[in-house]
């Protein structure tokens, strides 16, 4: 299989990232990127005393049109290179705190990132199902798992058992993030022997904040091969092809 060009995870000066998203763009083009998302970060825990993040309402507005301008402008031009609207929610927000400010209708793509305890699943769950209730299905967007770590799942049967209801029942899929290569390593392997089997859609995203590691995705393909996730990565190809 030839692999597209993909990175579903990248941070601008919107958060912590270190470049605007003009400049990412037009570095995605020079590295002839097929699929690059736009990911910043959204929190109201530690993490926004520590980093920027999108953390007022006007905010958002200006980085979702910055988004929207870019989109546009790729396809006036007719380049390749497509680009989609991201957020990386921090799950140690509080929930009304994410549901008052985020209205998913606005975006492509949703990342969850600290999936850790069952009190984050509960809340990734419910704001999934709160959403679902409120937004029309064909504007709904796609959710990940940023840089997951199958560790905190794997001693666990019933605890798995729960990820993988959550996973199928929102079409939830699994980032291979080359930041942290070891939550795909081989350690993890009945948790991928398990993504393959029960067909949970995955991508790559390498979780860049500068410019150097945008096409930073050798890695994650040769694991994708070496546990043979070729049909899962297709399979989240076809969700996108919904949005
Ligand atoms: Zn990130």
């Amino acid at each position: 299989m030839i692999f597209p060009r993909v990175n579903f995870h990248i941070h601008s000066i919107y958060s912590d990232g270190g470049f605007s998203i003009r400049v990412i763009v037009r570095r995605a083009l020079k590295l002839k990127l097929e699929y690059i998302a736009i990911t910043d970060h959204f929190s109201n825990s530690w993490k926004c005393q520590v980093i920027p993040t999108l953390s007022t309402p006007r905010k958002i507005a200006h980085y979702l049109t910055t988004l929207t301008h870019h989109q546009k402008k790729l396809k006036e031009k007719g380049r390749s290179l497509r680009l989609y609207k991201g957020i990386e929610i921090d799950l140690g927000s509080s929930e009304e705190y994410i549901k008052n400010s985020i209205n998913p209708e606005d975006y492509d793509i949703i990342l969850f990132e600290y999936l850790e305890t069952q009190e984050g699943l509960a809340l990734a769950n419910e704001l999934i199902n709160y959403w679902k209730e409120r937004v029309p299905s064909n504007s709904f967007p796609l959710f990940g798992l940023a840089h997951f770590d199958p560790f905190h799942y794997s001693n666990d049967n019933l605890r798995k058992d729960t990820l993988f209801d959550f996973l199928k029942s929102h079409s939830v899929y699994f980032e291979f993030n080359s930041r942290y290569p070891e939550y795909y390593s081989l350690k993890h392997e009945d948790f991928f022997k398990r993504l393959k089997q029960e067909y949970i859609p995955i991508t790559i995203g390498t979780d860049s904040h500068g410019l150097r590691r945008l096409n930073d995705y050798s890695e994650p393909i040769q694991m994708i091969q070496y546990y043979s996730l070729e049909n899962n990565f297709l399979s989240f190809f076809d969700l996108l092809k919904k949005l």
